[in-house]
């Protein structure tokens, strides 16, 4: 190994569910094997940077002042709001068709543990978009682990709202499983088992 391989292979290593054997399977390919890869990839996140942005909002991915979600607005109709820890998390919701209202994502989820507070998620804002938007259910969508369980329990206080019911989908999602790994079927009977917290 050289050290430029080594340099891109622990930067590959340093993206959300890359282990160290797949950096090296990606060095290899992007440097040796598709050396074009390398080229149009390295394009398309030099012009990604240039252009998406996070949904002011609520934080979704979007290229304009606010996301295709906030812009249209019969999402508001349905009157609830839907939170989130990662975009992906709401892009696979979103895939399930099974939820049609807004979302807010955290871009995170509390934990003590490993310094993130809310300061440190998007939270700023939320309180605000519950009133403005008329918000009459606050579904939670969050991990079922412990961080996912503290942050349900943040966002149950912050609200404290009699108009506001707050529910979370629990059904259907294995202990410590995160939205983004379920399959459709199972999003679906998760939201539509969803139960008030
Ligand atoms: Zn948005």
């Amino acid at each position: 190994m050289t050290p430029a391989f080594e340099a891109l292979q622990k930067e590959l290593k340093r993206l959300p569910g890359v282990g160290f054997r797949s950096a090296e399977r990606m060095a290899i390919y992007l440097l040796l094997e598709k050396p074009e890869a390398a080229e149009r990839l390295s394009e398309a996140i030099l012009r990604a940077r240039e252009c998406v942005r996070s949904c002011s909002v609520c934080g979704n991915v979007c290229e304009d002042e606010l996301c295709s979600i906030c812009a249209d607005s019969r999402r508001e109709e349905s009157g609830s709001l839907c939170v989130v820890e990662h975009v992906s998390d709401l892009m696979a919701i979103e895939k399930s068709g099974a939820y049609r209202g807004r979302y807010h994502v955290l871009h995170g989820k509390l934990s003590p543990i490993n310094g993130v507070g809310p300061e440190n998620l998007n939270l700023d804002g939320l309180a605000k978009r519950i009133e403005e938007e008329g918000v009459g259910e606050l579904i939670l969508a969050l991990p079922n682990d412990v961080e996912g369980e503290a942050t349900c329990h943040y966002l149950t206080e912050l609200v404290e709202s009699d108009k506001v019911e707050v529910s979370r989908i629990g059904f259907g999602l294995p202990s410590g499983a995160s939205v983004l790994y379920a399959d459709s079927g199972t999003l679906k009977s998760a939201l539509d088992a969803r139960k008030r917290y």
